[in-house]
């Protein structure tokens, strides 16, 4: 005779798989550039100056409250600074005191979604799903409707003005 215990943990196991998938498609969208995810150190060396590979390749974090972009508010897209890919749009960008630049969504499909344990804690890594640079983390204590707080390393950005 079966356990209906049993039948309830086999339904949930599928359940998850089910939504987990749903997840990695959702998070996996990538946009397609020049993919450059297969660089090798001193292609991205050639590129990139030592705080930016330090950054972006290394997984660095600036100091904060001293990034080109932490309060900068202009009108147009804020780039990966490894491959020029749109991630985040100025609308997306709010004042924060967190020390960072910070954005309450991104371009959709730009952006890669990666467990992070690192310094004895939970966090979830962004990074760039065209060149897997980093970025920053991001944060389910965002001020806006997203409750969201995309904390981004200004040397991860490159501002592209809106033209008028
Ligand atoms: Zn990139």
């Amino acid at each position: 005779m079966k356990n209906p215990w049993v039948l309830a943990i086999l339904f949930l196991c599928y359940y998850n798989s089910v939504f987990s998938q749903e997840k990695i498609v959702n998070t996996t969208q990538k946009i397609k550039q020049n993919d450059m995810s297969n660089k090798t150190p001193e292609e991205w060396k050639k590129i990139l100056n030592d705080e930016e590979y330090r950054v972006l390749i290394e997984k660095g974090t600036e100091y904060p409250h001293t990034g080109e972009y932490n309060t900068h508010f202009e009108n147009g897209v804020y780039n990966c600074n490894g491959c020029k890919t749109p991630l985040f749009t100025s609308d997306q960008k709010f004042k924060s005191d967190c020390g960072w630049p910070s954005f309450d969504e991104a371009v959709k499909g730009a952006i890669k979604y990666v467990d992070d344990y690192s310094l004895s804690r939970y966090r979830v890594e962004i990074i760039c799903a065209n060149c897997n640079g980093h970025l920053g983390h991001i944060f389910d204590d965002g001020p806006t409707e997203t409750g969201k707080r995309y904390c981004v390393n200004s040397v991860s950005l490159d501002f592209n003005k809106k033209s008028k």
